[in-house]
Parts: C-alpha cells; sequence; structure tokens
C-alpha cells in the first residue's frame, strides 16, 4: 500500500516540463497556439523491439525516441537504459533538451530516446544486440544534420560506438558526426566525459559568486555516483570544497572530514556502491542526503528525487542540478520561499551537449581540438548562460532562476521559429 501511494504520488515529468513552461510564459509575449507548440513534441517514434537473447528466446523490449523541437538546428539528446523509461518520460526529457541547447545558445534542438531495460540483466553481447536493433529503427530519422543521439542514464562510449558502426554501415558512410558521446579513437572529444559534471560545478562556483559566498571550504552533498554525480564530485572537490556525503541508489554515506571522491569512485567500480565505503561517520539514506546542512547540494541520480515535502527539510543554500528533472515544481515553490538558490538543470547540466555540439563541430571538420581548448570554450559558454539567466531573472523579476532560464530560452525558439515563417 505505501508502495502503491508513493507511484501515484510521483510527479508525471511531462506535466513539470509544462509547468515551468506555462510559469515562463507568463513572462513573454506569447498567444495560446504557438505555446501549445512549444510545449509538446514534434515527433515520437515508438517501437517494440524483438531481439534474440542468449537462451535463444526472443525478448521484447519498448523503446521510444522524442523529437521535441528542431527550429535552431537538428533534434540532440541523449538515449536511455533504464526500467523506469516511459512515453511521458522521454517526452520531458526531449522537451529539457530542446529549452537547454536554446539556454546556451548552440545551435541544435531538443529530442530525447530511451529503452524500457535493466541493462544490468542482460549481457553484453545482447546488450550489442538490443543496442543495434534500436539504431536500426532509428536510422531513417537520425543523421548528423537531423538527429544526433548521445549518452545518458546507464548507456555510454560503447553504445554510442555499436549505434555508429550500424548507422555507418547501413548508409555506407562515414558519419562520426551521426552520434556523440564516442570515445576518443570512434571520433569522440576530448573532455566529453567529464562535461557535464563541470559544467555543474561551474555554475555552482558561479552561483557562489552571486551570492558572495566562498566556495573553497564550502560543504558538498552529492546525491548519485553515476558520471555526473562522479565527476561533480571530484571537480568540486578540486575547486576547494569539502564534499562530506554522497549516495547512490544502496544509500549514502557521511563523513565531516570530507570523503575522497576517487577512492570511493574505486569502491563503487570495485563493489558495486558507495555504501561498501566504511571508513565513514554515519551510513545515511537518500533522504537524509538530501536533507543535510551543507552550502551546496547535488542531484545527480533520476527525476523527481526533491517533491514539495521533502524541499520542506532542505537545508542546503544552493542546489545545482546535475540530474534532469530531479525537483518537482511543488519543490521549486516550496525553497523560492526558503530562499534556496536553485541552478536549473538546463543549464547547469548543459555541459554534456555543450561539448557533444564541439564533438559533432570536430567530426564535420575533421579537425580535433585539445583538452585546454574545449574546457576553456566550454567555460566561456557556461558563464555567459548563467549571465544571461541573471539578467532575465532580474529583469523580469521571475520566482526562481529556474523561470528566468526558461524566458531566455523560450524566446531564442520563438525568435528562430518565427523569423523563419512557415511553410505550408
Ligand atoms: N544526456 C545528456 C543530457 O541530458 C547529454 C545529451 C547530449 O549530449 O546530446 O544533457
Amino acid at each position: 500500500m505505501g508502495e502503491l501511494l508513493t507511484v501515484m504520488a510521483e510527479e508525471n515529468p511531462f506535466e513539470s516540463l509544462q509547468s515551468q513552461l506555462d510559469a515562463a510564459a507568463a513572462h513573454l509575449d506569447i498567444g495560446d497556439d504557438e505555446l501549445t507548440r512549444l510545449k509538446h513534441p514534434q515527433r515520437i517514434l515508438e517501437l517494440n523491439l524483438s531481439v534474440e537473447l542468449d537462451d535463444d528466446s526472443i525478448g521484447s523490449f519498448r523503446a521510444f525516441r522524442s523529437q521535441f523541437n528542431d527550429d535552431r538546428g537538428p533534434y540532440k539528446g541523449g538515449i536511455r537504459y533504464h526500467p523506469g523509461v516511459s512515453r511521458d518520460e522521454v517526452k520531458a526529457l526531449s522537451g529539457w533538451m530542446t529549452y537547454k541547447t536554446a539556454i546556451v545558445d548552440i545551435p541544435l534542438g531538443g529530442a530525447k530516446g530511451g529503452i524500457v531495460i535493466d541493462p544490468a540483466e542482460y549481457s553484453e553481447a545482447e546488450l550489442e544486440r538490443i543496442t543495434r536493433s534500436y539504431a536500426v529503427e532509428l536510422r531513417p530519422i537520425i543523421g548528423e544534420d537531423q538527429d544526433i543521439p548521445a549518452p545518458d542514464v546507464n548507456t555510454g562510449q560503447r553504445e554510442m560506438n555499436w549505434i555508429k558502426d550500424t548507422y555507418e554501415t547501413l548508409e555506407n558512410v562515414t558519419e562520426p558526426g551521426v552520434i556523440t558521446g564516442k570515445d576518443l579513437d570512434s571520433g569522440g572529444s576530448e573532455g566529453r566525459v567529464e562535461a557535464t559534471g563541470r559544467s555543474v560545478v561551474l555554475a555552482a562556483r558561479e552561483a557562489f559568486d552571486y551570492l558572495g559566498k566562498d566556495l573553497e571550504g564550502a560543504t558538498v552533498a552529492v546525491q548519485g555516483y553515476g558520471n555526473a554525480g562522479w565527476i561533480s564530485a571530484k571537480l568540486i572537490d578540486e575547486m576547494g570544497a569539502t564534499v562530506v556525503a554522497v549516495s547512490d541508489s544502496s544509500g549514502g554515506i557521511y563523513r565531516e572530514a570530507g570523503l575522497d571522491p576517487a577512492t570511493i569512485k574505486d569502491v563503487k567500480r570495485d563493489q558495486g556502491s558507495v555504501v561498501e565505503y566504511t571508513a565513514v561517520d554515519e551510513m545515511i539514506t537518500n533522504e537524509e542526503l538530501l536533507t543535510l546542512d551543507v552550502d551546496l547540494l547535488i542531484p545527480a541520480a533520476l527525476e523527481n528525487a526533491i517533491d514539495a515535502e521533502i524541499a520542506t527539510e532542505v537545508s542546503a543554500d544552493v542546489i545545482s542540478e546535475a540530474a534532469n528533472g530531479p525537483l518537482t515544481p511543488g519543490a521549486d515553490e516550496v525553497l523560492e520561499d526558503e530562499d534556496v538558490l536553485v541552478i536549473p538543470d538546463i543549464l547547469a547540466n548543459a555541459g554534456g551537449v555543450t561539448v557533444s555540439y564541439f564533438e559533432w563541430v570536430q567530426n564535420r571538420q575533421r579537425f580535433y581540438w585539445s583538452e585546454e581548448r574545449v574546457n576553456e570554450e566550454l567555460e566561456a559558454i557556461i558563464v555567459e548562460a548563467f549571465d544571461d539567466m541573471i539578467e532575465a531573472y532580474e529583469e523580469n523579476d521571475t520566482a526562481n532562476l529556474r523561470t528566468a532560464a526558461y524566458v531566455v530560452a523560450m524566446q531564442r525558439v520563438i525568435n528562430s521559429y518565427s523569423e523563419g515563417g512557415n511553410w505550408p
């Protein structure tokens, strides 16, 4: 019964996206039809993949690709493998990608894909067949000028390489820019793996600066220890902050004197979870981590980590959203009343797609950049986007930074659409 109630109370991410867009639209000169267009995907592909499994049976997997908007450039966004993937989740994530590429002002649109699967239950050979079968279905609608997928939850370089190879084989082309997040030898970019975490901490640095707070010695809690979480922990530690708590789906650990992010990463890799690291003051739950009295909280897991109820207990001063959609609209309202500064996902975690953009540019030019150049250009883009958001926040007196970021991003999408006119 308790579980059922939790499921029922869970926010629908697509409704969250729509209410975020409505809040920003109140500050824009926009008609009803135009707003409807900005709140819905342009096209959704829904699939049932049939794939032979290792025991010779045929497995069936639901999969999606939502192409939300391409007014500003080709559709762009990751592919996630997770049992919780749903049509509405993928729709929401594709919308968030649209406004993410717009707030950082890179010439791309927004999309997202997903397969309903727990990859831990399948062999590598099975995952390769499932991924290639998905790539075959995606082939007609992707391409370096159409739609460019990338990694997301539970996917990485390996899956990107498989998709690139399937696409190039079927199309008989060499077109590495059809997908980003590849490994370096397959046309990937320096700095791509670290890029999401890097923007999360750059955005936090800008926010601390805006508040006149010192990052040096600040305490940090990180929820989720996948790529975005662990890299955020590593980089914020390098900036002089103290990571006092981290967690993953098995629970969390707390150490007042600070945790060494790389050591915890090794423990998770070798033993499956951060909770196997025992040289700590206390084992904590995810909820306890989210409500710790820290200077900076980084939610780096999935959607809806903080709802209105948990938000009333949050004691952090700043939240930098590494995950997509970790706060519900109800949580936003509570946190704005409590003066917690929330740096929205569409800006904080935009480093991933920004370096994907650099990867795509390098693929098309057949000319590759140094890691130093990637990081410098990324920093310039994140700092400028942060300034654009703050300007909109102060000019429009929006309720929070999220609405300010959407005001800027939606206006950019509206401009490119209306300036292009419409083809009958
Ligand atoms: N999955 C990442 C995101 O949510 C990266 C997307 C991309 O690089 O296209 O932003």
